[in-house]
């Protein structure tokens, strides 16, 4: 293994369908191998870090590789389709503009009750909901940001490990999860977590990137071609572990963890909170012209 990879757990079953039929997928520039599972069809990096790798690699994140954080200059929020943390006093305005229309799509399915954010991040989330109707609460596994934003918003934002979270002390008629599902070593246990607190009939509403989006299998072929100066960039392995696309993450759903998928589409950034038909439309049946997906699935 390259030394520049720092990964050193490598998995023979899939941390989300069990299946031990895993075959070679791709690898990035820094020589992270990954893998898909034949029978789900999610990919993820094998190479996984273990928990201590993970802890290390979180002490000082940012969401960008070694790499660019030496070019760049900008200061970019961790979540790669957040906001971008704005410079002096306009970073206290988060933009609600896109959680407006998220929160929009999830009352077609069930009335304004509690949500949990689960990385909350800045809060524009916690922010656009509360204006709604909504009973919010934010999640963040670190202090300082989490106090960071609950100065910020005004809005109650806990610090823990989302798994550890006890559904005999609060449930919620939303689970929101913003860019996240990519990040953890087991997203199944996420998604069994969030099956767990969730009220009958609640709302997981998830959002990530889509490894299968027109684009990214254009730089996925590209690399395999090496066409490309640094292979496989686009999976972000340096903090994203798993690699899901719209199609197999509600058969997922559906099928292991007791949801049905009620709206699945391509991520929207939309205009005060609003989206045309046609737009909406067009992103629903063809949610891979988009690089991020989104899904509400109704607990059954
Ligand atoms: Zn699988």
């Amino acid at each position: 293994m390259n030394s520049s990879n720092p990964h050193s757990l490598l998995l023979d079953r899939c941390r989300l369908c069990g299946s031990h039929k895993l075959r070679w997928f791709d690898r990035d520039y820094r020589d992270t191998e990954i893998s898909r599972c034949i029978d789900c069809g999610v990919c993820f990096s094998n190479p996984q870090p273990t928990e201590a790798q993970l802890n290390s690699l979180y002490s000082d994140y940012d969401g960008r590789s070694r790499a660019d954080r030496k070019v760049e200059t900008a200061v970019v929020d961790a979540k790669p389709s957040g906001e971008r943390e704005l410079p002096g006093k306009e970073r206290n305005v988060p933009s609600n503009s896109r959680h407006d229309y998220n929160f929009g799509l999830i009352e077609q399915f069930i009335s304004p009750g509690r949500v949990l954010s689960v990385g909350c991040g800045g809060g524009g989330d916690l922010l656009a909901a509360r204006r709604r109707g909504w009973e919010v609460e934010g999640l963040e596994i670190d202090e300082t940001r989490a106090a960071k934003t609950k100065e910020r918003t005004g809005c109650p934002v806990k610090v823990g490990d989302f798994l550890e979270l006890d559904p005999a002390e609060s449930t919620y008629e939303c689970v929101y999860m913003n860019h996240v599902l990519e990040h953890p070593l087991d997203p199944g246990a996420f998604i069994r977590k969030t099956h767990e607190l969730l009220s009958p009939t609640g709302i997981f509403w998830v959002a990530a990137p889509n490894i299968a989006s027109i684009t990214n299998q254009l730089k996925t072929l590209a690399g395999r071609l090496r066409l490309k100066e640094r292979r496989g960039k686009h999976y972000a392995c340096w903090h994203h572990l798993f690699f899901f696309n719209p199609a197999r993450l509600s058969a997922l759903l559906e099928d292991r963890y007791g949801f049905d998928v009620v709206c699945s589409q391509g991520e929207l950034k939309p205009k005060q909170g609003r989206v045309s038909r046609l737009r909406e439309r067009t992103y629903r049946t063809l949610p891979n012209l988009k690089s991020n997906f989104q899904i509400v699935a109704q607990k059954r």
